[in-house]
This record gives structure tokens, sequence and C-alpha cells, in this order.
């Protein structure tokens, strides 16, 4: 495997793996994409932090919670990816709202908050992102979005500082956060959320969960390496219609395919399609939609990295 670690890092203190030319199609749902420069592992939050500190001013640094809802082209990422998720990331209740680090996965979440006793958790259990994946894209489904939940957040600066900030510190619309006061995702990160549910029947909500899964397995592709949604919901309308409109289920370009059981999936099948595979079929899709349709669909998925 392409892939070398670096254990003397440039600060001592750093506890976490500091990985170069880390191959992003590891850490993407599409199972696709080039390599990362450099890719660091925080051992906690302190750690993150702590590493950005050692960064020079001009490095670009990208993070990545699952990669559910990222491209990254083949010929891969310059600068510094984070990759923000981890199994052992902390969760806990803080009095009555819970607190999740942004390394969490969703839907962990949402099984928590059922044991617990509170309801309104669980659309988060089909969304296979991080807890910072949800924040970012303000993720949501079945009527519910992570935004609606959000009590307050723990950003992490490029500086490497941790700040609380508010929900009136953010401009929040459908799967589209915007932050007022710092640039997301260049100078500042979500670090950790204070969410509210309300109480609940601990056994409804893991019946909802059940329930939840159930549907999503029976209406989307999730055998195929995939990133959900490729494009967001026009106002009124679908864009899974839309494309099945213009005849494109199974429509393909190289491995990457529309998929016959969701239009507005694209799959990467037999795992061999390219980035550039997925980036020209999303393009296709746009443009067919837009001359027989006359709707310009909007991305929801990222797409990041350079052409090879
Ligand atoms: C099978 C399937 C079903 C899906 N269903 C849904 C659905 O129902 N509803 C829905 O909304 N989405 C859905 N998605 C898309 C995706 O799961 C969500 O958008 C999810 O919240 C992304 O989280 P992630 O950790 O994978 O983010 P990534 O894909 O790793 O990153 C997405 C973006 O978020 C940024 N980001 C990640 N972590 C942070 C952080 N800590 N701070 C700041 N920015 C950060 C990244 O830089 C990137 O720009 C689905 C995806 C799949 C594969």
């Amino acid at each position: 495997m392409h892939m070398a670690e670096q254990r003397h890092l440039s600060n001592p203190a750093l506890r976490g793996r500091l990985l170069l030319h880390e191959p992003m199609r590891k850490h993407l749902s599409w199972r696709t994409g080039g390599a990362a420069d450099r890719a660091y592992v925080p051992a906690d939050l302190e750690d993150a932090a702590l590493f950005l500190r050692t960064l020079p001013a001009g490095e670009p640094v990208h993070f990545v919670g699952l990669g559910s809802n990222l491209l990254v082209r083949d010929g891969g990422i310059r600068g510094t990816v984070i990759l923000a998720h981890s199994s052992r990331a902390a969760m806990r209740m803080d009095g009555e709202l819970l607190y999740a680090e942004a390394r969490v996965a969703s839907p962990k979440v949402a099984r928590y908050a059922a044991v617990h006793g509170y309801a309104g958790a669980e659309f988060l259990a089909g969304i296979p992102g991080t807890v910072g994946g949800a924040l970012a894209m303000n993720a949501g489904c079945y009527g519910s979005e992570t935004w609606d939940r959000v009590e307050r957040v723990l950003m992490l600066s490029r500086s490497g500082k941790l700040v609380e900030r508010g929900r009136a510190d953010f401009d929040i619309a459908y799967r589209h956060v915007v932050h007022k006061c710092a640039r997301l995702g260049a100078d500042e990160w979500f670090a950790a959320a204070w969410f509210r549910f309300e109480h609940g029947e601990r056994a409804a909500a893991l019946a909802r969960i059940k329930e939840l899964l159930q549907q999503r397995i029976a209406a989307q592709p999730l055998a195929l390496p995939n990133a959900g949604s490729v494009f967001r919901n026009p106002p009124g309308d679908y864009a899974a219609r839309l494309i099945e409109a213009c005849g494109l289920k199974g429509y393909a370009i190289g491995g990457a395919r529309v998929s016959e059981k969701h239009a507005n999936f694209i799959v990467n099948a037999q795992g061999r399609g390219s980035a550039a595979d997925i980036e020209n079929l999303i393009e296709h899709v746009k443009h067919t939609v837009l001359t027989q349709q006359g709707v310009e669909l909007v991305t929801e998925v990222r797409i990041i990295g350079d052409k090879p």
C-alpha cells in the first residue's frame, strides 16, 4: 500500500498520527479519489488544536468526517486533511442537552438519544456521516434537519483555539450553513455540539430507528459505493423525479452510473469508477436536466482536490 507514516511530528507533544500521501478513497464512501499530501488523525480535540498550531500559516486544511458527502478528484488534495472521525470520540448527556464531539458518527447519536429516553434524534440513524459533517451540511431527512436540534457548538479555529458559538452565529438553510463571523471550513470547523431533544419513550424511539433504516434499505442502492443524494431537491420538486424524467436511470460514464433504484444516487459500479467518471456524470445529469426540464440542479455533494 502506498502509504507512509511519519512518527516524528514537528512537535513532540502531538499524540495523533500523520499519514503521508494518504489515498483518500479509503476515507470516502464512493471509494475512489486521489491522495492527500498529508492526513492527520488527531488523538482528541486538544491534540487537533495543537496540530493546527504547528502548521505553516499558508497550509490548506480540509476536514473529512466519514466522507459520505464528498468527492475528491483523482489528482488528490494539496495540503493537509484532518481525518475527523473516531469511534472513541466523546458523547454524553450534559444536563438536558446531548453533547457530542464532531467526530462521533451521526447514527450513534440517534441510538444514544433513544436509549437515554429522548425522541427526535431518530432521523440521524440513516445519515452515515459524522456530527461534524451533519452540522456542516445541515443534514436531514424525513422532515427533520440537524440544526433544528442544535443549542450551541464548539468550534476549532485555524489558529488552534476552541471557541463556543451560538445558533445566531450561523445562517441556516436547506443543506446549507454559513458562518457569519468566520469562513466555515477554512478558518473554523465544528469540534462538538450540544443538541436538545425532547423526552420520549426509549422503545418507541428504537422502533422508529428500525423503521427508518428499513425504509432506506428498500429505497437506496446501499450495496454499491455511493454518497447519498448527489443533488439538492429544487424548491417544490425532487431531483430524483427530474433525473428519472430525463431517462437517465442506469446511464453510465466509465464506472459511474445513475442508480436504477434511486435516480439521485450515483453509484461506483464494481468500485471501478474514477472521480472523473463521477464528476463527468454529475455534469452530464445537470446539463440534461437543464436542457430537458429547464431546472438547474445544485450539487449537494462537495467536490474538492485537483484534476490529474
Ligand atoms: C447512503 C447515504 C445516505 C445519505 N442520506 C442522507 C440524508 O438522508 N440526508 C442528508 O442530509 N445527507 C445524507 N447523506 C449524505 C451525508 O451522509 C451527510 O451529508 C453527512 O452529514 C456527511 O457527513 P460526513 O462526516 O460524511 O462528511 P464528509 O463527507 O466527510 O464531509 C462533507 C463536508 O462537511 C465538511 N466537514 C466534515 N466535518 C467537518 C467539521 N468537523 N467541521 C466543518 N466541516 C466539516 C467537509 O469538509 C465537507 O465539506 C447520505 C449519504 C449516504 C452515503
